[in-house]
């Protein structure tokens, strides 16, 4: 039989009501046998996650504050959970157990992080006795070391012996021990990595990432009113839509799986009925049906352009340009250079910051004769493993951008065939986003 671990974030478990559907799932499959469970997220739109309660709590109580009514506010959301679960007196005992030892650590300043935990902590013994699944604290088998960074490989073997021997188990999101035994978390959002390290060492033949999107979609939904979804991606794909801006998995989340050649399934509690989206290494390239894969791009870029007649024939010259921008911690992101012309796109906040410094290094070093900065400059990335075997993609995406009007100042192509990166006017983004979309999704021209 195959082994799934399946990861559930918190507003797949804010109320007891999310809970029976992800029991639901669960049991639906019995090789879901290893469930990682965040904290309980938001009910709606102005309720405050459990975890940000914790913190807020927990800084009370070490600034010496009444933190008495914050305190039963936390246990109120899981009091709510086990008693709509029907869960009965046995799981409301335990639970005012657990709740008076987090009181006192409280009191004795058990730190941040511990507070922080309890939220995953309490999550995973509630949700195992509604599984009937063994509870594994994740302080028992995932560790950090002295300098803070997570163990890999002794945790994977902490975690793999002891998972094995109990055939299905419930161990929390977010967090692990320190060599002191003290509580340390991931960074936020860190359940992700609690669920890779797990799928890595059981060997898992798929994370499942149970969240509330039906997978990743096309393009930003704020701009594309309901973009597609996209079915499969590889991981080089999604780092390159990451960087340029879209909001996908953390790369910690990701190390573990990929290394170990683990796929990662992004689901959606609320509709377990849609496929979402897979995540792989590897995928032919006509898997997609549009040929690009995403559209993703950032506001904020600076291009500063330098002239200088006979440029091409200084040695050297662009070695200096690149190092004025080194020497003030400033990295650049593409670099289109035409014979007396050299262009840096950087990130404007970065660069303002330094601006004079740069430039007053580019002067003595180089001698230009002019440098031009254009203030205003967004990136738009495609991405698509399809684009290497279609001919005829930039093409389209050009013929897209000319018929919104929209004027292009950059183009680089990354030598890897995986994106097309268009430098336009801050003001011509959205106008890019849905051309592009529209062209090769709606249209599939
Ligand atoms: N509960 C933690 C947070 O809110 C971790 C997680 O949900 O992944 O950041």
């Amino acid at each position: 039989m195959s082994t799934k671990v399946v990861k559930f974030g918190g507003s797949s478990l804010a109320d007891a009501n999310q809970f029976k559907k992800v029991a639901g799932i669960i049991k639906a499959e019995p090789s879901r046998k290893y469930v990682v469970p965040s904290a309980p997220g938001k009910r709606f739109s102005k309720d405050t996650k459990v975890t940000d309660m914790l913190y807020a709590c927990y800084d009370a109580a070490a600034r010496g504050a009444d933190f008495t009514e914050m305190f039963e506010a936390i246990v109120a959301r899981y009091t709510d959970i086990i008693k709509d679960l029907g869960l009965g007196i046995e799981m409301e005992s335990r639970l005012m157990k657990e709740f008076s030892t987090i009181r006192m650590s409280f009191l004795a300043r058990a730190g941040r992080d511990y507070a922080a935990s309890r939220g995953e902590y309490l999550n995973g013994i509630i949700l195992a006795e509604y599984l009937g699944f063994e509870f594994v604290d994740a302080a028992d088998v995932i560790f950090f070391g002295e300098d803070g960074k997570l163990k890999l490989k002794e945790t994977c073997n902490a975690v793999r012996e002891r998972l094995e021997e109990l055939g299905n188990a419930v161990i929390p999101g977010f967090y692990g021990s320190m060599p002191n035994d003290t509580v340390k978390t991931f960074s936020r959002g860190g359940s992700d990595i609690t669920g890779a390290i797990v799928a890595a060492a059981v060997g898992a033949d798929v994370y499942e990432n149970w969240t509330d999107i039906s997978g990743y979609l096309v393009c930003d939904p704020r701009i594309v009113p309901d973009p597609e979804p996209v079915k499969i991606i590889t991981y080089r794909e999604l780092r390159e839509l990451a960087y340029m801006g879209a909001q996908v998995f953390h790369e910690d989340a990701i190390f573990p799986v990929r290394q170990a050649g683990i796929p990662i399934n992004i689901r959606n509690t609320n509709r377990p009925e849609d496929e979402g989206t897979m995540i792989v290494e590897d995928a032919p390239d006509d898997t997609s049906p549009y040929v690009i894969t995403g559209i993703a791009g950032k506001r904020g870029f600076v291009t500063v352009t330098i002239e200088k007649d006979m440029m091409n024939s200084e040695l050297g010259f662009g070695r200096r340009i690149l190092e004025a921008f080194e020497d003030n911690g400033v990295s650049f992101e593409h670099m289109p250079s035409g014979i007396d012309t050299m262009s840096i796109i950087v990130h404007k906040d970065e660069f303002e910051a330094k601006e004079k410094q740069i430039l007053g290094e580019i002067e003595s070093s180089c001698k230009p004769d002019k440098i031009e900065i254009d203030r205003d400059v967004a990136l738009l990335a495609v991405v698509g493993r399809g684009m290497k075997s279609q001919r005829g993609t930039a093409a389209r995406i050009f013929a897209a951008l000319a018929h919104a009007k929209v004027n292009v100042k950059m183009i680089d192509q990354g030598s890897s065939e995986l994106n097309v990166i268009v430098g336009i006017a801050s003001e011509d983004f959205e106008a890019s986003v849905k051309a592009v979309y529209d062209i090769f999704v709606t249209q599939r021209l």
